[in-house]
C-alpha cells in the first residue's frame, strides 16, 4: 500500500525568500514553496508594482485606499509571517507549502526605504487578531492619551484591543479606576493585573489562547514581566526585554511569531513598531473612536472633521456631556497631526 503524503495545516512563524519555519501540530517544520506558488507570487509582485504607480493619481485617501484594496483583493498575497498554510510533509522531515489560506487581517508597515512623498506599505504580519495594550496604575503613571491612540489604531486595523492595567498592587490615584471605566462602558475589555499578587494573570492567559496577539504600551509598564509570567523565557524571544534596556536586539525588520504552550502565538517587537506607524486617514479617524459613532452623519457639513466646524454633532455631544472631553482632546490631537 502506498502511503498518501501527509497534509498538515500550520502557521508561518518566521522566514522570507522562500524558506519558512511553520508551526504545525507535529512541531515546527522548515518549509519551501511549491513551484506553482512561487510563480504566482512572482507574477503578483510585478502586477502590484505597476499597480502601485497609479495609486498616487488618486486625490483622496479613500479613493487611494479603495484602489489599494481592489489591487490586493484580486492578487495572491506575498507569503508573510502569520499566514495559515497547507503543506505536505516530505520524507526528509521538511515541508512543502502547497496552499495559502485566506487572510483575516494584515498589519502593514511603512517602507522605510521608500520615497517620502510616495510612501509604500508592506504587509509584515498576517492574521494578527488582538493587541494587549498595557498601562500601569503607577510607576509610570498611566497616560490615557496613549491608550486612545492605540485603541484608534486597533479599530482602524480591525484588531481586538485588550486593555491591561498592570501593577494593581501599587498604591495609586483612584482616578485611574474612573478613567478606566470610560473604556469598559463602550464594551472594551479592561483587565487589572499584577505579577506580584497574580491578579488577572489567568484571565489574561485565557484571552491569549488560540489568538495571535501583540503586547504594546509604554516602556516600564510591565510588558516583558507579564509575558514572562505567562510563558517563561518568552520576553527575550519576543524582543521585549531588549526594548526595555534600549538595546535593539532585532537587526531584521521582519516580524516573527512565537507559539504559546497553551495554544496561540505572540508577535515580537517588530510588530509593535509597525503598529505604532499605522496611518489613519483623517476622514476615518472619528469612526475609530467608538462612542463618536452614533453621531456621525449628523453634522451640518458632510465632510466635517469635527474640529471647529459650524453645526458639528460631535462637538455638540461633547458640550452636552455625552462624549468625554478628554477622549475628544485625544481625537483632536490625532486628527490635526494626521492632517499635516
Ligand atoms: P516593560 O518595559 O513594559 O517590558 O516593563 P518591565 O516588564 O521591564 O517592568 C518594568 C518594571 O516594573 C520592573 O522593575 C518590573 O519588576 C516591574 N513590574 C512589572 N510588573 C509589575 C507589577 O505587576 N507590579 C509591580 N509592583 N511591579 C511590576
Ligand atoms: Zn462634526
Amino acid at each position: 500500500m502506498i502511503n498518501e503524503p501527509e497534509t498538515l495545516t500550520g502557521v508561518i512563524l518566521s522566514g522570507a525568500h522562500g524558506i519558512y519555519d511553520v508551526h504545525t501540530d507535529e512541531g515546527i517544520l522548515r518549509c519551501t514553496l511549491r513551484g506553482k506558488l512561487k510563480k504566482a507570487f512572482a507574477q503578483a509582485q510585478s502586477t502590484k508594482l505597476t499597480g502601485k504607480a497609479s495609486l498616487y493619481k488618486d486625490k483622496t485617501y479613500s479613493a487611494r485606499r479603495q484602489r489599494q484594496e481592489e489591487a490586493t483583493a484580486t492578487l495572491p498575497p506575498r507569503l508573510t509571517v502569520g499566514d495559515y498554510v497547507k503543506l505536505r510533509r516530505l520524507e526528509d522531515g521538511a515541508g512543502l507549502i502547497e496552499e495559502i489560506l485566506p487572510r483575516q487581517s494584515e498589519l502593514l508597515r511603512k517602507d522605510a526605504n521608500a520615497d517620502a512623498k510616495r510612501p509604500t506599505a508592506q504587509t509584515m504580519l498576517a492574521n494578527l487578531d488582538q493587541v494587549v495594550i498595557v498601562l500601569a496604575t503607577a510607576e509610570p503613571e498611566p497616560h490615557f492619551g496613549i491608550l486612545d491612540r492605540y485603541l484608534a489604531i486597533c479599530e482602524s486595523a480591525r484588531l481586538r484591543p485588550l486593555i491591561c492595567i498592570n501593577k494593581v498592587d501599587l498604591p495609586h490615584d483612584p482616578r485611574v479606576e474612573e478613567e478606566a471605566a470610560l473604556y469598559s462602558r463602550p464594551g472594551y475589555t479592561v483587565l487589572w493585573t499584577s505579577i506580584h499578587t497574580g491578579e488577572g494573570i489567568d484571565h489574561l492567559r485565557s484571552l491569549l489562547k488560540d489568538h495571535t496577539s501583540l503586547f504594546s504600551g509604554p516602556s516600564g509598564v510591565g510588558k516583558s514581566s507579564l509575558v514572562n509570567v505567562i510563558e517563561p523565557g518568552m520576553a527575550i524571544k519576543t524582543g521585549l526585554v531588549s526594548e526595555a534596556t534600549g538595546k535593539g536586539r532585532h537587526t531584521t525588520t521582519g516580524s516573527q511569531l512565537y507559539p504559546l504552550s497553551e495554544g496561540g502565538w505572540l508577535a515580537d517587537s517588530a510588530g509593535i513598531r509597525a503598529l505604532a506607524t499605522w496611518n489613519i486617514p483623517p476622514e476615518e479617524l472619528a469612526k475609530c473612536f467608538v462612542e463618536f459613532r452614533p453621531y456621525l452623519g449628523e453634522c451640518f457639513f458632510s465632510d466635517c472633521l469635527h474640529v471647529d466646524e459650524e453645526g458639528c454633532a460631535i462637538h455638540q455631544a461633547v458640550d452636552d456631556g455625552f462624549i468625554n472631553g478628554r477622549r475628544y482632546q485625544s481625537y483632536i490631537r490625532m486628527v490635526t497631526e494626521e492632517e499635516r
